[in-house]
């Protein structure tokens, strides 16, 4: 690290591979001493444990990206990323966009925030949460919050754009950031209706295929 911080210029450092460190102690280790003005690299994994294939195995090397990458940007560490453990490039450029989205570094696709549910909750969470999916999927850098109630929903939205809300029994109110706009919505309309408030807001485009037949 001192021959690194010697240098002239600025340089892409990371972790060395096998080291006795874990590899999130390791990268806080390398954060903390290098100058700032070199640019880190997260890795992965510092052993190359390459996935073989299997379901597990593939879902462990998802979790271990996920949580080494994604804990160190979370924590201000790491201005690039490499995943190696998955073998599909695919696969793992995939991986990695999400680890950036994830984390809140890189926006790339609309951002959803859900409440896991609970005996409050005022409406089917999940059909309901896939329904707004499907609608608005392709609304690039939006964040959608879809809570269950109205008692902790609002102030669990982190830093939605728009949020579906249950108010009553199959009544939803919509919220443009942290404030109420709409209230007690019938459930059958609603997510028409926070269609409406995203275009209101100039932030709604329509998808691709509906494009394609206009062009038609
Ligand atoms: S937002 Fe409401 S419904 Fe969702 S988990 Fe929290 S208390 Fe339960």
């Amino acid at each position: 690290m001192a021959k690194v911080n010697a240098l002239d210029g600025p340089a892409l450092v990371a972790v060395a591979d096998n080291v006795s460190l874990r590899a999130i102690p390791a990268y806080r280790l390398l954060a903390a001493r290098i100058d700032e003005r070199h640019s880190i690299l997260l890795k992965d994994t510092l052993t190359m444990e390459m996935a073989t294939g299997g379901a597990d195995d593939i879902l462990t090397v998802l979790l271990r990206a996920a949580t080494r990458i994604g804990a160190l940007i979370c924590d201000g560490i790491g201005d690039a990323i490499l995943v190696r453990c998955e073998p599909g490039a695919g696969a793992a450029l995939r991986l990695s966009y999400n680890i950036l989205q994830g984390s809140g570094a890189r926006i790339f696709k609309t951002d959803y925030v859900a409440c896991p549910s609970c005996g409050r909750t005022l409406f089917n969470l999940q059909s309901t949460t896939q329904k707004i999916r499907e609608a608005t999927g392709h609304l690039k850098g939006v964040r959608i919050a879809v809570m269950g109630c109205i008692v902790n929903g609002p102030g669990e939205m982190a830093d939605a754009d728009f949020g579906y809300v249950g108010g009553a029994p199959n009544k939803i109110n919509l919220y443009v950031g942290k404030t109420a706009v709409k209230f007690n919505i019938p459930e059958a309309e609603a997510v028409d209706r926070l269609i409406d408030l995203i275009n209101e807001h100039g932030k709604w485009v329509d998808p691709p295929e509906k494009l394609a037949m206009v062009e038609d």
